[in-house]
């Protein structure tokens, strides 16, 4: 008997991918964030200084006291003093994973893998024969119409599936099972039948190039637009992403992958400017799908339809790429409007166009945002608490505390300055006017705040210090936006001005008469007063 021939080089690569070695590390040692990498006591040898860093982009570690490094497999074997198999097991508990089975290959399995693929081939090449026969010839019409030249046709290996049965006929010296178990054939009451039949035909290829699948487009309008082949022993439908054996290079070149709803949309991508691209097979994206892309960077720019449907699945995608997120992670999220798709905008406008959609991208902390102020009526206290209790569930899915924090503290303030409105001043009622906000200025934050909300809100903290009843009658007076925001914002500074200058004063009497030891916050001062000054100075000039 052959050797047996395990493969766990797959689960292991899952698992790095889902777990951050921060998060397996820190269960055991305290590390503490110091420039790139964490720092730790080292739990291999002895010591009081920290000598053991992780680094969390490429899943290391290293001791500088002792020299021992690995990834998350050896530190669990080493940690716990188990084997690999166990510390596998470990991490996939941690990970929420299921085991795999780790049945060895057994040599039938090597040749039924061998002829499927052979099959699958085989088909594909007869698919491709029958796109230029007559009978493909509406197919052929459509795939030219679409803008496919006959070299993207060849290298993406397109074909038309004939009404007849090909595939059943064509492969009768091959067992029924084998067929049936490539999800090409199905067995009916009369005999054998092809599944695809008057279909345009994509294969889609494994991780090593291999075609374990197809996927149909319907010719005559018939829905579902799409079929594929139902799951096998060899294609996972959740567990594929179309296109990503021709995109994995152009996704390490470009640092990122680009992610559009339909495969034709993928290959036109690929051949127009974008080779980065790929889609999920049919329209739902999976963390299966997101994990794969992941093991090549985390820097993922999604790209749909700006229909409901197109949003619908960002807000899934949004919801699905959270766990994966890293402090260095780049997730974005680009709309294509006007009912077109990224084909059309090629085809239409052209590539620089559809790099002015792609780099206009929204990035994800923006657009959870704008999921949350469009799904809940954040006018309510109901409906803000609904919209926290969203935001804290979706939140509580990103894995690196350090960055969940940030997140959360970054909404937090966006909560305060658009939620809570400026009006919230007004219960005081009695209008108080400060020292120093005279007459004029208070009349004309007046009429800003009037006449731009959106200011109001931007400069909420701001504005509720200065104490002015904003629900005055507003004068009569004409500023346009942005002269209303310099005014804002020079006023702000001229506040802080003062607010250092009397610091300033305080300090320096501090300092003649020798009571204690301000010097140093006196410099600082003056820095932050010529700063001060500058910027003022910028906003008179702009
Ligand atoms: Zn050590």
């Amino acid at each position: 008997m052959a050797p047996a021939k395990y493969n766990y080089s797959n689960f292991t690569d899952e698992l790095r991918t889902r777990l951050s070695i921060v998060d397996v590390v820190g269960r055991r040692v305290a590390l503490n964030k110091k420039g790139q990498n964490f720092w730790g006591c080292c739990p291999f040898h002895n010591e009081k200084t920290p000598s053991f860093s992780v680094n969390e982009e490429k899943g290391f570690y290293h001791c500088f006291g002792c020299g021992e490094h690995g990834d998350i497999i050896s530190f669990t074997m080493k940690s716990n003093n188990i084997d690999f198999r166990a510390a596998i097991k470990e991490l996939a508990d941690q990970a929420g994973l299921k085991m795999p089975d780790y049945k060895p290959k057994s040599d039938a399995q090597i040749a039924r893998e061998k002829s499927y693929v052979d099959i699958t081939a085989g088909a594909a090449a007869m698919y491709q024969k029958k796109l230029f026969e007559e009978c493909g010839a509406h197919a052929l019409a459509y795939v030219r119409g679409r803008g496919f030249t006959d070299d993207m046709i060849k290298k993406y290996g397109i074909g038309y599936a004939p009404k007849n049965n090909l595939i059943a006929n064509s492969f009768a010296n091959v067992r029924q099972e084998m067929l049936i178990s490539t999800g090409l054939c199905r067995r009916g009451d009369y005999g054998m039948y092809d599944f695809f039949r008057d279909k345009l035909m994509f294969p889609i290829f494994n991780a090593h190039g291999q075609i374990v699948a197809f996927s149909g487009r319907s010719l005559d309008g018939s829905e579902p637009k799409y079929i594929n082949t139902t799951d096998t022993d060899m294609f996972h439908k959740r567990q594929t992403v179309f296109g990503l054996n021709f995109a994995r290079d152009a996704i390490h070149r470009a640092n990122r992958s680009i992610v559009v709803e339909g495969q034709i949309d993928a290959i036109k991508m690929q051949t127009g400017g974008f080779p980065e691209t790929v889609a999920p097979l049919g329209t739902a994206l999976t963390e299966d799908h997101i994990a794969l892309l992941c093991k090549s960077n985390r820097n993922i720019t999604f790209c749909f339809d700006g229909d409901n449907a197109g949003q619908k699945a960002a807000t899934r995608a949004a919801s699905i790429v959270l766990p994966f997120l890293r402090d260095n992670s780049d997730i974005r999220f680009a709309f294509v409007t006007g009912g077109k798709d990224p084909d059309e905008v090629l085809k239409t406008a052209g590539a620089g166009a559809m790099r002015g959609i792609i780099d206009g991208a929204v990035g994800l902390t923006d657009f959870l945002w704008e999921i949350v102020n469009k799904n809940y009526i954040t006018s309510t206290p109901g409906g803000r608490a609904q919209a926290e209790k969203f935001l804290s569930k979706e939140l509580e899915k990103i894995s690196d505390p350090a960055l969940r924090r940030e997140y959360e503290s970054e909404y937090n303030k966006r909560k305060f300055n658009t939620w809570r409105k400026w009006k919230k001043n007004d219960d005081k009622g009695a209008n108080i006017a400060l020292p120093g906000v005279d007459e004029i200025t208070k009349n004309t934050l007046v009429y800003i705040t009037n006449a731009y909300p959106e200011l109001a809100e931007r400069y909420v903290d701001f504005l509720g210090s200065l104490n002015i009843s904003f629900d005055a009658d507003a004068p009569d007076m004409a500023m346009d936006k942005i002269a209303a925001e310099k005014y804002i914002v020079s006023l702000k500074l001229q506040k802080y001005l003062e607010k250092l200058k009397a610091e300033q004063k305080e300090l320096t009497a501090k300092l003649l008469s020798g009571d204690g030891d301000v010097a140093e916050r006196l410099k600082e001062i003056g820095r932050e007063i010529e700063k001060c000054h500058d910027k003022i100075d910028k906003l008179v000039f702009i």
